[in-house]
């Protein structure tokens, strides 16, 4: 009944579910789920003396004069009357209120923000109940996400036809830990979400439900992920020394203990394949790791494969991997979509019979006709842009459990990473090549535009390089490439007359990307104008200058990638980031920028602003997208929920008992969808 169409409740056609699917919601159940993202507290009736200016308040009360409307001399319908109850009266006044159909004498529930001329208060198109509806005041009002064309009224009355429904939703979290826990039944929960009772209830139903997402979620990555200490292929002990002699730099003491723990897991002779992640601020060097891994394994015959989310970066660790493992012996391959059908063949052939040794590719690796013959090591980079699921299917390809390395830059708090991660080993590196210094930030006023281009060209003509970066949102990609091939152009006619400015964007063919990325690393293009593709990774020394523009559009964490393409040498760099926006929390979280360059404190704020949902991105972190869970906030509940999770899977690895098939079916339909388009 639950997967049925909303179609079936009464006030939902096919215009108005159509606008439902648009949300996502097809099913009654997927309505159900569709959890308020506020509240409005209405539930406060006051009467008309205890009012206070600019405090929203109910006020039940009677029409006791006329509804007088007139025409304003702006030409605006007007209609005016006053209401009062024992303790006084208040005029109400609406604009363009076609359809208001108050009587005068009868008696009302009227909520609105009151405003005060002299000692009278009045109110400008308040909300209008009966007494008895109870639907929009009286009451502590969801509020739901919305899309155009639907309104919170409509959503509200067809939740009312839904409600019912949710007598059918199974109990999920078992009896035991719901008592540990002093949670609130799932159908209670349900109807507390959507027709909260008091403040206290609420904060218990929701407090219930961000609990079991937690739960649900622990579990499922827990069941996707191969169980800790799987049996994989332990490497002889490598001479590393060839390696390290060959690195034009020496490696920072937090790279080296990175590469030795991993060394030593992938070396056991337990043969317990290994499961690490290597988290480290942008710039800290994750790269050699995964280099200084591949040698080891080449050194005995062992194939590793290394994926990364965008051609761009796969080319660039193939360019910088290829020039220093080459010369070792080390055979180096690059597989992505965007190579020539003839050579992705090739690579294939080579792969399948050993005589690769090392391959860096993107998603293309993924696919069917990729074989290996002895893959021994899997380094993802960037793996937060990656699902779950991905992670596995490369895993997939090898004939034993392989040794697995994730690498990521963004910094994820600790309650956080021990469930999203709990069964990896953690290297840190905390400590960035010597001699950066920190990207001097700053976020000035719109009119200094001449000024910071003009400072740019004077990087120029240091001998410099420079990205200028311009979002570019996915619905009129269209029409905003124009405006961004536009806005490149003019740069290079107003301010870099003599310089090469090019354009970098994620609809050109790669071909085209990697010609202007080759160009750029080589000098020969001074000005990047980029959208966002150039995000992760992309590593050019000689620039020393990033410009944002309208960085508001950004998030925090990205700013941070972005920002760290430079400051990737010893000169000092900087980052401008212009926006027209001037609101507040625009300019709060620039200042963020400005005050700071770690990324772990950067993050925190992220969260903190943005709120977990939008900080991962469903689609990006292949993690069910939560709803309700703060996780920045809760640290408490998610360390609970991952404890549950955790001993319940020591009772029922596979959920498999009778009691849990409820639970273990929805962990499947949850994690099942495959999130990466
Ligand atoms: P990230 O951690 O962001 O992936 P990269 O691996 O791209 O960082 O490294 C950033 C830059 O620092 C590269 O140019 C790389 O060659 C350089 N680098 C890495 N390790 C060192 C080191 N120990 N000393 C000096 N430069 C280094
Ligand atoms: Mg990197």
């Amino acid at each position: 009944m639950l997967e049925r169409s909303i179609q079936y409740l009464k006030g939902v056609g096919s215009a108005r579910a159509a606008l439902f699917h648009k949300l996502k919601i097809e099913t009654i159940g997927d309505l159900l789920h569709h959890f308020p993202r506020g509240y409005e507290d209405r539930s406060r009736t006051v009467e008309i003396r205890d009012l206070q200016e600019g405090e929203n308040a109910c006020i039940l009360a009677t029409v006791s004069t006329p509804v007088n409307t007139h025409r304003s001399s702006g030409g605006r319908m007007l209609s005016r009357f006053v209401i009062s109850d024992d303790t006084g009266s208040v005029s109400v006044t609406f604009f363009n209120a076609k359809y208001l159909s108050v009587r005068e004498g009868e008696t009302y529930r009227f909520y609105g923000k009151p405003e005060r001329m002299g000692r009278k208060f009045f109110l400008t198109n308040p909300v209008i109940e009966r007494p008895d509806a109870n639907l929009k005041t009286g009451r502590i009002l969801p509020v739901y996400g919305l899309t155009e064309g639907l309104t919170n009224a409509m959503v509200l009355r067809v939740m009312e036809h839904a409600l019912p429904y949710i007598g059918l939703i199974p109990e999920t979290i078992p009896a035991d830990v719901l008592a540990a826990q002093k949670l609130m039944g799932v159908q209670e929960a349900y109807l507390e979400i959507h027709n909260p009772q008091t403040e206290l209830t609420l904060y218990a139903a929701r407090r219930r439900l961000a609990f079991e997402e937690l739960f649900d979620l622990s579990l499922g990555l827990s069941l996707v992920k191969s169980s800790r200490g799987e049996a994989g292929e332990p490497l002889p002990m490598p001479d590393m020394q060839p390696f390290y002699n060959a690195l034009p730099f020496t490696l920072t003491g937090a790279q080296r203990r990175a590469i030795d723990e991993a060394l030593s897991d992938m070396t056991a002779p337990e043969g317990i394949a290994m499961r690490r992640m290597v988290q480290g601020d942008v710039g800290s060097g994750k790269t050699m790791v995964a280099a200084a891994l591949a040698y080891a394994a080449a050194t005995s015959g062992a194939q590793s494969a290394m994926m990364a989310p965008t051609e761009i970066l796969a080319q660039q660790h193939y360019a910088g991997l290829s020039a220093l493992l080459a010369p070792l012996g080390v055979r180096v391959g690059l597989l992505t979509a965007g190579r020539p059908l003839a050579e992705r063949r090739e690579t294939m052939r080579r792969l399948s019979v050993g005589e690769i040794d090392f391959v860096i590719g993107t998603h293309a690796l993924l696919s069917e006709g990729v074989q290996f013959d002895r893959l021994r090591l899997v380094v993802t980079d960037e793996q937060h842009r990656f699902g779950v699921r991905q992670r596995a299917r490369l895993r997939e390809k090898a004939d034993v459990p392989p040794h697995m390395l994730v690498m990521s830059a963004t910094p994820i708090p600790r309650t956080l990473a021990m469930v999203l991660y709990g069964d990896m080993d953690l290297s840190v590196i905390d400590e960035l090549p010597p001699g950066r210094l920190p990207i001097d930030t700053r976020a000035p006023a719109e009119e200094s535009r001449d000024a910071v281009y003009g400072f740019m060209r004077k990087q120029l003509e240091k001998g410099r390089q420079a990205y200028v970066v311009c979002p570019v949102i996915e619905e009129s990609e269209r029409e905003e490439l124009k405006s961004v091939e536009t806005f490149a152009e003019e740069l290079q006619n107003r301010y870099f007359d003599g310089y090469l400015v090019a354009l970098l964007h994620g609809q050109m063919h790669a071909r085209e990307k990697d010609a202007v990325m080759e160009a750029f690393a080589a000098g020969e293009i001074q000005v990047l104008v980029s959208t966002t593709v150039i995000e992760v990774g992309v590593n050019v020394p000689n620039a020393n200058m990033m410009v944002i523009e309208n960085a508001e559009r950004f998030g925090l964490s990205q700013l941070h990638q972005l920002r760290g393409r430079v400051g990737r040498s010893d000169k000092k760099s900087y980052c401008v980031l212009l926006t027209q926006n001037t609101s507040q929390t625009t300019q709060d979280r620039l200042a963020v920028m400005c005050r700071t360059n770690d990324g772990f404190e950067i993050a925190r704020e992220d969260l903190r602003l943005r709120g977990p949902g939008e900080f991962f991105g469903e689609r990006q972190s292949g993690v069910p997208g939560l709803r309700v869970a703060e996780l920045g906030l809760d640290m408490k509940l998610m360390a609970d929920a991952h404890a549950a999770a955790q001993a319940l899977l020591e009772q029922d690895p596979m959920l498999s008992r009778e009691e849990h098939a409820a639970l273990r079916k929805k962990i499947q339909r949850l994690f099942h969808r495959d999130r990466q388009a």
